[in-house]
């Protein structure tokens, strides 16, 4: 049981937030923190109170009092009070914080809004470092990623919208998964009723497109795993795709095929023939144990000739996903897998740390979880040989509960930076979810209004009118926007 007493400033969520980092639900936790802003001078007291110990802090920060920026000021005294509660906690756990306070899932859009509202890169790193407490390294890279994503966000044209269809299918479910996914053994009965059912969602979203006027300028279909669906019902997906929006204007048109169990020459080609020009596919650990202790039902070989065969089928954008700090891996076992990634030579390659949300799952296993200096061996090298081999750092999120508080990076060579990929994480243009678990956000400027699909396939199909109801709540939200 954490409490927390605050005085000067209140910050309940962001304290809990790094609470939960140190201490568990079950543990009897006392946290203070005694917070004053005079004379230009932030000071915050800090104090950790367990059955066992007691910690404290005096944290200082100079920090005008006549700051005209309100929205900066207030996340600075959440910072503050934060950093100062994680240099106590620290001397009595030793947590790692590559980050430091910075809770936000998408660093490097903190630094392109700084950048948009004003402030210079020395400001904004100022800001970083010292208010957040985030390490030189990590900033160099938000600011690294930040720098390719407004590439790509500058090219983006007025009235289109990206399009993401989720499949919410696997052939198992892997040990880790976080995603909205069901293990076909389970679910398979409802994948021809769900797919009858995805073509009138296609229908109705571009009829609502028309009232938009707007065009896609590129695809996602995701998930799950839509390559766990047949041949037959891709086909009529893509088909579908292909009747009802101009696919000739798209910039970019991904399938998923997380799973190279899942990948067949028939497959590839019904993606191919719909149009789909980038693929990703997923080994996640290029270690065949590690499959098998994650519930993964293939081998490394297979995701070998799954990529051939992708590319046989023409496929110019491969995309591979490896996660670092599987349960039982070390930074050896990372490395290895990463060079054997890269000897296929694809042109993206994203680096997950382990999301350990499931950790309870993983207590059972008897595998040990990586430690915080072995995920920076990973992450350092997975950084040091992307960049010998042409790969840079272009989109990156973070997710809560992230082995050693680490980040997701997407590394692409010239030419192949995705675009959803950037989108999805900077949300600067309007997405229109189909599907299982998709999820649409109507973008107007900062303001983004989200509407959700159901991410069961049985609910999407027991609801399905609920889901044609949702498009013209879309509709609706589009016009308030351009009323504004
Ligand atoms: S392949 Fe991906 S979506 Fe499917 S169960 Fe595994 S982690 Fe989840």
């Amino acid at each position: 049981m954490m409490i927390l007493i605050q005085n000067g400033h209140r910050c309940e969520r962001q304290m809990r937030i790094f609470g939960r980092l140190f201490f568990s639900d079950d543990e009897y936790t006392l946290i203070t923190t005694h917070f004053t802003h005079e004379n230009d001078k932030i000071s915050v007291y800090a104090t950790v109170l367990t059955d066992d110990d007691v910690y404290f802090y005096d944290y200082a920060l100079d920090f005008p009092n006549n700051t005209a920026d309100a929205s900066l000021v207030r996340k600075t005294y959440d910072a503050a009070c934060a950093l100062a509660f994680c240099k106590a906690a620290q001397k009595m756990r030793p947590v790692s914080l590559p980050w430091g306070v910075m809770s936000g899932v998408r660093p490097a859009k903190v630094v392109r809004q700084f950048s948009e509202s004003g402030y210079t890169d020395l400001q904004i790193r100022g800001i970083l470092s010292k208010i957040y407490g985030a390490s030189e390294e990590k900033i160099d890279l938000a600011f690294e990623v930040a720098k390719r994503e407004k590439l790509l966000l500058s090219e983006i044209e007025e009235n289109t919208v990206s399009l993401y269809i989720g499949i919410p299918f696997c052939p198992t479910r892997c040990l880790y998964c976080s995603f909205v996914s069901t293990d076909v053994r389970v679910s398979g009965k409802y994948m021809d009723e769900f797919v009858r059912l995805l073509l009138l969602e296609i229908d109705k979203t571009a009829e609502i497109m028309k009232k938009m006027n707007v065009t896609a300028d590129n695809i996602y279909i995701g998930g799950g795993t839509p390559t766990t669906l047949s041949a037959c019902q891709l086909t009529m997906i893509f088909d579908k795709i292909k009747e009802r929006f101009d696919i000739s204007a798209l910039k970019e048109y991904t399938i998923e095929a997380g799973r190279p169990d899942t990948i067949t020459p028939e497959r590839l080609s019904s993606a191919r023939k719909g149009g789909a020009n980038r693929i990703s596919i997923n080994p996640q650990t290029m270690n065949d144990d590690t499959l098998r202790r994650v519930g993964r039902a293939h081998s490394s070989e297979m995701t070998r000739q799954a990529f051939y065969m992708a590319r046989n089928a023409g496929f110019e954008t491969i995309n591979m996903d490896l996660i670092a700090g599987l349960p039982g891996e070390t930074s050896k076992d990372f490395c290895h897998s990463l060079d054997e990634v890269i000897k296929l030579n694809p042109e993206n390659i994203t680096v997950h740390s382990l999301c350990v949300k499931r950790a309870a799952d993983f207590r059972h296993t008897q595998n040990a979880l990586a430690e915080s200096g072995e995920m920076n061996k990973m992450l350092n090298y997975a950084y040091k040989i992307m960049r010998q081999t042409e790969r840079f750092p272009y989109y990156m999120y973070r997710q809560k509960n992230m082995s050693g508080n680490l980040e997701n990076v997407g590394y692409a060579k010239e030419g192949h930076m995705s675009v959803y990929n950037v989108n999805i994480m900077e949300e600067v243009q309007t997405i229109i979810a189909m599907g299982g678990g998709g999820s649409s956000k109507v973008v107007c400027g900062t303001h983004i209004d989200r509407v959700f699909n159901f991410k069961d396939p049985v609910e999407y199909i027991r609801r399905f009118e609920e889901i044609l109801e949702k498009k013209n709540e879309i509709l609706k939200l589009w016009e308030e926007r351009n009323k504004k």
